[in-house]
């Protein structure tokens, strides 16, 4: 099963993605992970990729779909994927669909989440995230019980360098201008399932799964 998440930054991708990799044993390919560990541990990619990432900008497509080629050809990728944060304009959607040709698979599902932009910014200004296993937190609608810290594992709590108002302002813009084409580029395509994001994550993830399922 191939899964791709489509939606604003903000929309709970990356939350609904953890939640679907236990539920549908297959992995979450995040490409705003990959850039990110790319960038932190200084290789040719992340150097190339740091400035646009600092920006809110889109990274070169050349740069993400060669990290995406690596990833979608690793043993654990055969049953399936969750992509979140990929494609994010038209040319990468036309890109994945020759390399999903080439290995003999095809999209099952585009989930695309719709929360409201005024949410959004509020979601992703208050954003925490677990330095050690990822978890998201948020300051005010979803603290953390001990202030800095992850329930789950005890890691330390980060905020990234791109939830501030200048670089998320940017990224809104990005995506109305270069991804958000793409619902009609999957609603032209059969593929599209539309919901809204709003509600506990969990309840979305039962949503998300009634979808996947219907
Ligand atoms: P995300 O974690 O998905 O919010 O992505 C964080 C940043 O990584 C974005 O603002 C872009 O700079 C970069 N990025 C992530 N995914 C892509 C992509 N598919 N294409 C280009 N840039 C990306």
């Amino acid at each position: 099963m191939v899964v791709v998440l489509l939606g604003a930054p903000g929309s709970g991708k990356g939350t609904q993605a953890k939640n679907l990799i236990q539920r549908l044993g297959i992995p979450q390919l995040s490409t705003g992970d990959m850039l990110r560990a790319a960038v932190n541990s200084v290789s040719d990619v992340g150097k190339q990729a740091a400035e646009y990432l600092q920006r809110g900008a889109l990274v070169p497509d050349s740069l993400v779909l060669s990290l995406i080629e690596e990833r979608l050809g690793g043993q654990d990728c055969k049953d399936g994927f969750i992509l979140d944060g990929f494609p994010r304009n038209i040319a990468q959607a036309d890109a994945l669909e020759a390399l999903l040709t080439r290995l003999g698979k095809k999209i099952s599902h585009v989930l695309a989440i719709d929360v409201d932009e005024k949410e959004l910014i509020q979601r992703l200004s208050g954003r925490r995230i677990c330095k050690k296993c990822g978890t998201g937190f948020h300051v005010a609608y979803q603290p953390p019980q001990v202030a800095g810290k992850c329930d789950q594992c005890g890691g330390d709590l980060y905020q990234r360098s791109d939830d501030n108002e200048n670089v998320i302002s940017e990224r809104l813009k990005v995506y109305r201008a270069q991804t958000a084409p793409l619902l009609d580029y999957y609603r032209h395509r059969n593929v599209l399932r539309e919901m809204r994001g709003v509600g506990s994550p969990g309840d979305i993830t039962d949503r998300i799964m009634q979808v996947l399922k219907a």
